[in-house]
């Protein structure tokens, strides 16, 4: 479902072609909460296709503090590159760094896009997940939240 034709903007330089999506998508490592919304930017920029894109969404987290789990709206922006099988850029195997680790390749007239909306989506999920910058979490002694409870233990807790 994410395989966009670029046969249309291959045929020249610097054409380029627009696609957007608003569905579910099934990302194993992440809660999401309803549809990804993806805008992509697709240029042909002669030895490569670049990608200007933009994803929002709702994931479900958990609170690293309060242990709470809590809607996280995530929206960026983000650009890639995708270029061809077998594209001296490439390198041989051997003596990639990390940056073209990361790098897209395709075949053909077409280009899968999955890979790069997930990979994305996990690059913005926070390591640390909280549910507001000032959560207070869970008192060490009784184990309360304490975002919405305070407890006898919290006043002498110094
Ligand atoms: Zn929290
Ligand atoms: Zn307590």
């Amino acid at each position: 479902m994410y395989n966009v034709s670029i046969r249309d903007i291959k045929r020249q330089a610097g054409l380029t072609k627009k696609v957007e999506y608003n569905e579910p998508c099934d990302i194993a490592e992440v809660d999401l909460l309803g549809p990804v919304n993806v805008v992509l930017k697709l240029t042909n920029a002669t030895s490569r296709i670049t990608i200007d894109g933009h994803i929002e969404t709702h994931v479900s987290l958990t609170c690293s503090r309060c242990l709470e789990s809590y809607r996280h709206h995530l929206q960026f922006d983000f650009f890639e590159e995708f270029l061809p099988e077998g594209s001296p850029e490439l390198g041989n195997g051997k003596d990639l760094e990390w940056e073209d680790l990361s790098r897209f390749t395709y075949t053909g007239d077409s280009i899968d896009v999955y890979e790069l909306i997930r990979q994305n989506i996990l690059a913005e999920v926070p390591m640390k997940p909280l549910c507001r910058e000032d959560c207070k979490g869970l008192c060490t002694v009784c184990g309360e939240n304490l975002n919405s409870e305070s407890c006898s233990c919290s006043v002498d807790s110094e």
